[in-house]
């Protein structure tokens, strides 16, 4: 499990921004594969609700990144997904919504730069979790 925080490289966490920043204003959204805490794959999905505030991973590419993950003996690790104009927690629609134990990373947009925040979502409530970005 990893309840204890997820390592990120740097070249991973730099790939991230720059997806979320080429969607600002929208959401964007996507899973974080690998082993233990250790996230080995950054998989994008499309936002389906296409909104500034809100995401919906589009389900046909999502099936097909789980199943991707499969092929490569990878695990789930995590969710990430942007506030493009904040907050940076996660949001009662994102507890709400958590359908996996993985940390939930959100990447929150405040004066052009962007803050990184991981939380464990269980039983309808939410408490951060370290994240470890490599630099
Ligand atoms: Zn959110």
């Amino acid at each position: 499990m990893t309840a204890n925080g997820l390592v990120i490289t740097k070249e991973q966490a730099q790939e991230i921004l720059a997806y979320l920043e080429a969607h600002v204003p929208l959401e964007a959204c996507g899973l974080l594969a690998g082993k233990g805490n250790r996230v080995e794959k950054v998989l994008f999905v499309r936002n389906q609700a296409q909104s500034p505030v809100r995401f919906v991973m589009d389900a046909e590419e999502q099936l097909r990144a789980f199943e991707w993950m499969d092929e490569h003996g990878l695990d789930l690790l995590g969710i990430f997904h942007s506030h493009p104009a904040g907050p940076e927690t996660v949001s009662p629609t994102d507890i709400a919504e958590a359908a996996y134990e993985v940390v939930h990373v959100v990447c929150s947009r405040k004066g052009g730069k962007w803050t990184w925040r991981g939380f464990w979502i269980e039983n309808g409530k939410a408490r951060e979790t370290p994240l470890h970005i490599e630099t």
